[in-house]
């Protein structure tokens, strides 16, 4: 059946009264270009969490690209909404809608889910709920999308089982184009079918088809018909030598995110076998990126968005075998937009002498290392090859390079962990900190209670109690209070036990789930709104003790997700988890022997890839910039449509930088560490208003034609960016001040504008002491027309205060405005 495609979601009018309105406009560069349609076949990417930390995940901003890259399916996203937002669609019966078409989400085909965090598992069923879909999906009918689950968090799918239609095991680049024919095939079939059809895909699990049995050892999973596999067998992708596995370039956000920067994955994959890892495991065998493939990728998509930082991403980045060379060659490359590097924790020790030098520029002021035990003894059981001497040396060595401020990470509560290890993270910080207190500027200490993950081989390790995560946190804690120079911060252990509980939980923790949310619980992931009482009463008033998901499980004994297949065996889990009671290491398979985890018989992995480049070898200099000291001042005029308004003046100031930076102007750029292009911006325009005449002031080192900056400056704009004119300034910043502004407001609705005319006895109380402000201090001067009304003000005062609380327009009259600045003078 095709779906008829309704209205978009009329909510620009409300848009005026929220916090970061900008997170639910879309607007973004290189957003997909063609409109969702009855004919193609339409998904929704969701991520449960809040706009700012889903924007920056490279999972879905792949299964974007790949979906609108196709004809025949197209794909928009979403984002769980805010407070205010979620208040206000309960109030006004709006449905969640997607950030670019505004499409309500009970209107697509799919909505995919990525779950990457136990504990945003909450929003996906408030997310279903304000998109007015039914939570559970036995109680979806044919008229209802499918709702579709994938990341590491579907390696164990039963706390979700009730809410998700199917869940993807493993990668998701191959399968979710097979998951799109198939549905595209069988759009005309029934719920059953269309699901019946999916499962017989291989990575693709239907709970629906399976029951959860319990016997007296724990609850596992058996098939309620014979058509389905009884074990899912996850997906590998294998191709990522294949320019098509590139998806640039990257969705660039225009208001802030926590890492506005575009991800290049250089590696999948990480077989150094940390015990507590589950990424480390289910992510195997290891797959290199070709450098050249990816320096072309990471060329073509600064020059396309002036990205001021870019990241390289893996699992163990230090384990990319054209590391070197690759960090060489963007040294090389990127001092022209001094766009920096953003890169995970690194193993210095893994670069030759020659490159230390270099290093230092890259890294900037902070390395971050995660030792994650303090003693030897702790990280050999839990595998983590590192030893005190490695990462004494690092920090020796980083502090030769400039470097003074360091991050490290440890976890507590792991197993085997008695208080010598507590105090071993105590020494060990010391013994960094007194390699050069002087010199050191910050220690930054991040400790999180050990989860035990599904598909590791701590799968089976008990999760220490509150009290006493909190016991041993404080220990360290309290030890170094009165040093300045070292910082301790922990994850709250009570969210660590809720994340324990999903991570191991079986379908009963579904219903806990559901209860906890039914009692409030959303947006589980912020320390401001999760409530650890909440979660404990929800699970008490449905009579589900949380200690049977805490505790130490009998290796002999079923586990709820022993019918995923991720590939790694469960015996050698097993054997890893041995190895762990008698202090055993087991060597990286990379460097060391085969310890026979399965992945090799099942994807006919890479796992060995290396590429041999022979970039390695030369020696490459780097440019150095030259210092011009003689600057060309160009003013720039720019409109900012409305489809904008709701993009601040920083965020605006943020993409004005970006378009400057990918212009190829000679730029001149602000000396100092972070260096970013010399520009001057003109007053700020409030949040909700449109432009016809901003500017900008951009420094150049070399004269150039009016028209050449203009063309420069004018390619790949975000719509409703439009660069009016150039104007040389000559040699001298123009020195002008600005004071006053023309607004004009309009409405299409029948408004009396004459009322404006009455400014001089209006008054408003303004600023956070509530000071009495007279309009007729402010405003200049008020024509009225038959459909606006043009004011000429001060600079200052909120004009949406003004429309509220001066002339009385309800909050919804003034959604339905237009107000745009139409000069600065
Ligand atoms: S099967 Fe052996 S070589 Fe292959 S990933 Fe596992 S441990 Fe490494």
């Amino acid at each position: 059946m095709q779906r008829d495609i309704v209205q978009p979601v009329d909510i620009e009018k409300y848009l005026y009264f929220l916090k970061k309105p900008g997170r639910y406009t879309g607007n973004e560069l290189n957003t997909k270009t063609k409109q969702i349609s009855k004919k193609t076949l339409n998904f929704v990417l969701a991520f449960p969490d809040l706009y700012e930390i889903g924007m920056s995940h490279l999972g879905l901003k792949i299964l974007y690209s790949i979906l609108n890259k196709h004809p025949d399916f197209s794909a928009d996203r979403v984002y769980a909404p805010d407070e205010d937002l979620i208040e206000l669609l309960k109030e006004k019966n709006i449905p969640l809608f997607s950030v670019e078409d505004k499409i309500p989400l009970n209107q697509f085909d799919i909505v995919g889910f990525t779950l990457q965090y136990e504990l945003s598992y909450t929003n996906i069923l408030l997310m279903l709920e304000l998109g007015q879909i039914p939570l559970k999906s036995k109680e979806r009918g044919d008229s209802n999308p499918l709702i579709i689950a994938g990341g590491p968090g579907a390696f164990n799918p039963e706390p979700l089982a009730d809410f998700i239609d199917a869940f993807v095991i493993g990668d998701g680049e191959d399968v979710i184009l097979e998951i799109a024919d198939c549905l595209l095939k069988n759009r005309d079939s029934k719920r059953e079918g269309k699901l019946l059809a999916l499962a017989q895909i291989q990575g693709v699990y239907v709970p629906n088809f399976y029951k959860q049995a319990v016997n007296k050892k724990g609850s596992y999973v058996i098939r309620l018909r014979e058509d389905v596999p009884e074990r899912i067998t996850r997906r590998f992708f294998l191709n990522f030598d294949d320019p098509n596995s590139i998806h640039s370039p990257q969705l660039r956000p225009l208001t802030d995110i926590v890492h506005r920067r575009p991800s290049y994955e250089v590696m999948r994959g990480c077989t150094r076998g940390c015990r507590f890892c589950q990424a480390g495991m289910v992510y195997r065998p290891i797959r290199e990126r070709d450098m050249k493939m990816l320096l072309e990728d990471i060329e073509n998509d600064l020059s396309l968005n002036g990205w001021e930082e870019i990241s390289l991403n893996s699992l163990s980045i230090s384990d990319y075998s054209c590391l070197q060379p690759l960090l060489l060659s963007l040294l090389d490359k990127l001092p022209e937009t001094e766009t920096s590097i953003s890169l995970p924790s690194l193993r210095l020790d893994s670069f030759d002498d020659t490159f230390q030098p270099k290093l230092g520029k890259l890294l900037g002021n902070t390395v971050t290392f995660a030792p994650e035990a303090g003693t030897q003894k702790l990280r050999d059981v839990i595998n983590k090859n590192i030893t005190e001497e490695e990462i004494i040396n690092s920090v020796k060595k980083a502090l030769t390079m400039g470097i003074r401020s360091f991050k490290l990470y440890f976890m507590v509560g792991l197993p085997e962990e008695t208080d010598e290890d507590i105090k071993g993270i105590i020494q060990l910080i010391e013994e960094i900190f007194e390699i050069s207190p002087r010199r050191i500027s910050k220690i930054n200490v991040s400790i999180a209670p050990f989860v035990p993950k599904s598909h590791t081989p701590f799968q089976w390790v008990a999760q220490l109690q509150i009290d006493e995560f909190l016991r041993r946190i404080l220990i360290v804690k309290h030890h170094f209070h009165e040093n300045r120079k070292i910082n301790i911060k922990y994850h709250t252990p009570e969210q660590s036990q809720i994340e324990a509980v999903i991570a191991r939980g079986d379908r009963s923790v579904g219903r806990v789930i559901l209860q906890a949310y039914r009692s409030g619980a959303k947006l589980d992931a912020w320390d401001s709104s999760f409530d650890h009482e909440r979660w404990i009463e929800a699970a008490e008033n449905i009579e589900i003790d949380l200690r049977a998901f805490l505790g130490e499980i009998p290796p002999e004994n079923p586990l709820p997700w022993d019918h995923i297949d991720s590939g790694v065996k469960k015996e050698f889990l097993f054997s890893e988890y041995r190895r762990s009671h008698e202090v055993l290491t087991t060597q990286d398979c990379r460097n060391g022997a085969c310890s026979h985890c399965g992945i090799c018989e099942n994807s006919s992995p890479k796992y060995s890839q290396k590429y041999n480049d022979e970039e390695r070898a030369e020696s490459r200099k780097i440019k150095i910039s030259q210092e011009v000291e003689q600057r060309f001042f160009y003013k720039i005029k720019y409109a900012k449509g409305d489809n904008l308004c709701f993009i601040s003046h920083r965020e605006i100031s943020t993409l004005i930088y970006a378009i400057v930076r990918k212009s190829k102007l000679p730029i001149y750029y602000t000396k100092g560490f972070n260096r970013h292009p010399k520009i001057s911006f003109g007053p700020p325009l409030s949040l909700g208003l449109a432009g016809r005449e901003e500017f900008f002031i951009i420094s150049l080192k070399n004269v150039l034609e009016k028209r050449e900056v203009l063309e420069k400056l004018d390619e790949n704009l975000p719509n409703g960016f439009v660069i009016n004119e150039v104007i040389p300034l000559g040699s001298a910043s123009e020195k002008k001040y600005y004071t006053k502004e023309l607004l004009r407001i309009s409405s299409n609705a029948c408004i009396s504008w004459n009322k404006f005319l009455e400014y001089k006895n209006k008054s408003i109380f303004s600023g956070r002491k509530e000071k009495l402000i007279y309009l007729k201090d402010f405003f200049e001067d008020v024509k009225v027309f038959s459909h606006h009304v043009d004011i000429q003000k001060k600079l200052g005062l909120n004009i949406f205060q003004i429309l509220e609380e001066a002339f009385g327009f309800s909050r919804e009259q003034i959604g339905t405005f237009s107000i745009e600045r139409i000069k600065i003078f």
